[in-house]
């Protein structure tokens, strides 16, 4: 693909991931980006000593950053280290039963059987089914464009069709999860997995069920450095592959001539370009680079994701009870993602997330003190008066986690920050503040993401969490791979 240009609009992760492939594969590549730092969402800060991560937490399938830079011809070593985490997730009821999720099948079900009085068979057989189902449906439908007949014709996707059973698609995710576990405690951390891209487990269909696969068995990592250290992984590369980067520079409008993409406006100035990569949100996209109104209203005619409010918190003192993940449950969860997705109002006892990445290394907190970064899944931007819900949400968080480690957590409080819906909109353009694009509330979800490519404008390609495959990290890697294939075949031609 020498001598051919692409332009890639956003750095995020995605938009990261696509600029070095193509870079990778010969072409000249700039990446303009409206904001002064790349990574979107995976980005971080420091406040009074203490460095929070600002976006993700959880970091899966390390394969696909693997992939990408060998694919890049470097190695991915000698830019960003990683080790797995024995416990994936420490979980508190308000009954006072902790359950530490052991990134090991054997040691998870035991634990499960011992706290919850699960039986060992039954949390097995789950994360058998689990990891059959990612690997026979999963893996076919999550890296490939659906939206192309070469991948409906291949014999792996007529087998995984000819494996889908409906149940996964006609019943939801915790109807499967109540018929598979006699204890609510092990239906709720089941349950769980509908968040790891921003649904509801009352909605979305069993076929999720395939996720706890890639926390418990293939297990949860941890980046040194944190989780921005992937950002300036993929910064780096990039640099190193000769991509060049125009920060503060907000595309304005993409240009086509005759239905081919020529380029793009950023800054007043217009650039030429044989590509363009949208790493915005497609709805975004549409609405305000293409002024195409009508596609963008289409877009929104599936769900969005949930949101979140953050609060970053520099604890003064250490909790030697918590590690790096930890998750205190709601009493109703149903209620709790009514409000989520019916309500537009947080519940009053959410389910809190709190994650402390100074349990892994020195130097992100001062000594003796924690960095809390506090995660509430909270409905999409819709209008609400999020510092007024922050305020309230505030007391909340506080009074349910003083409650459950049984110490005054309001006091210890040293220093914060916040984040809500409509500062993640504002942030990274993702339109309502979404975390993951769309929701998988229903049962076709998958199918109805917007594709990675433009058939009305050739050259116009999408990748990042508002399309095919979907959001969290490692299925916008998927969908830069997606598009430099993509692109690869359609240059080729
Ligand atoms: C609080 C939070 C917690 C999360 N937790 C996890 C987690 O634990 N694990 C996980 O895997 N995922 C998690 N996610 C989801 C994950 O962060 C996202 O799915 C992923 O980072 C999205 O990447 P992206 O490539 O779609 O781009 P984004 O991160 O959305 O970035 C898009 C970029 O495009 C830029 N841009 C937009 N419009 C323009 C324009 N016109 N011109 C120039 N630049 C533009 C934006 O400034 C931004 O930098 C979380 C997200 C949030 C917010």
């Amino acid at each position: 693909m020498k001598g051919k240009s692409a332009v890639v609009i956003g750095s995020g992760v995605a938009g990261l991931a696509t600029a070095c492939r193509l870079a990778a594969s010969g072409m000249e590549v700039l990446v303009f980006e409206q904001n002064s730092y790349p990574g979107g969402k995976l980005s971080a800060f420091e406040k009074d000593g203490f460095v929070f991560d600002a976006g993700p937490s959880l970091f899966t399938q390390p394969q696909n950053l693997e992939e990408l830079f060998k694919q890049c011809g470097k190695r991915l070593s000698d830019y960003l280290t990683y080790d797995r985490v024995p416990v994936s997730n420490h979980y508190f009821f308000e009954s006072g039963k902790k359950v530490r999720a052991f990134a090991n099948a054997d040691e998870f079900a035991s634990e499960m059987e011992s706290v919850l009085g699960e039986s060992r068979k039954a949390v097995l057989d789950y994360l058998s089914h689990s990891e059959r189902l990612y690997n026979n449906i999963g893996t076919l439908f999550l890296n490939k464009s659906l939206h192309k007949f070469g991948t409906w014709a291949s014999a792996d996707v007529v087998r995984a069709i000819g494996s889908l059973q409906l149940k996964y698609l006609n019943s939801t995710l915790d109807e499967f999860n109540r018929s598979k576990f006699k204890t609510p405690e092990a239906v709720q951390i089941f349950n769980r997995f509908a968040t790891y891209n921003g649904s509801s487990p009352f909605k979305t269909p069993a076929m999720l069920s395939l996720i706890p696969h890639l926390e418990i068995n293939e297990g949860t990592f941890y980046p040194k450095g944190g989780m921005i250290s992937i950002t300036n992984a993929m910064f780096k590369l990039a640099s190193d592959l000769g991509v060049k980067f125009k920060f503060n520079c907000p595309v304005e409008k993409i240009h086509e001539k005759d239905g081919t993409i020529v380029g793009v406006t950023a800054d007043n100035l217009r650039y030429d370009a044989d590509l363009v990569v949208s790493n915005m949100d497609v709805y975004y996209t549409y609405k305000f680079l293409l002024g195409e109104n009508h596609r963008a209203q289409k877009v929104l005619q599936q769900e969005r994701s949930s949101s979140a409010v953050i609060f970053y918190w520099g604890m003064g003192t250490e909790f030697p009870e918590l590690d790096l993940h930890n998750i205190f449950f709601s009493r109703d969860y149903l209620k709790e993602f009514e409000g989520i997705f019916r309500t537009g109002k947080i519940s009053d006892d959410p389910t809190v997330y709190v994650n402390i990445t100074s349990k892994m290394e020195q130097g992100l907190s001062p000594k003796g003190k924690e960095n809390w970064f506090v995660m509430i899944n909270a409905p999409a931007h819709t209008g609400q008066s999020w510092q007024d819900v922050k305020l309230a949400l505030r007391e909340t968080v506080v009074s349910k986690l003083s409650r459950m480690l049984g110490r005054d957590i309001g006091s210890l409080i040293e220093t914060e920050e916040t984040l809500d819906p409509h500062l993640i909109q504002q942030r990274t353009s993702s339109h309502m503040g979404s975390l993951y694009g769309t929701s998988s509330n229903s049962p076709f979800s998958a199918f109805l993401r917007h594709k990675n490519f433009s058939r009305r404008l050739t050259g116009l390609y999408f990748c990042g969490g508002s399309v095919h495959p979907g959001g969290g990290i490692p299925l916008c890697l998927k969908s830069a791979s997606i598009v430099s294939e993509l692109v690869s075949k359609d240059l080729s031609v």
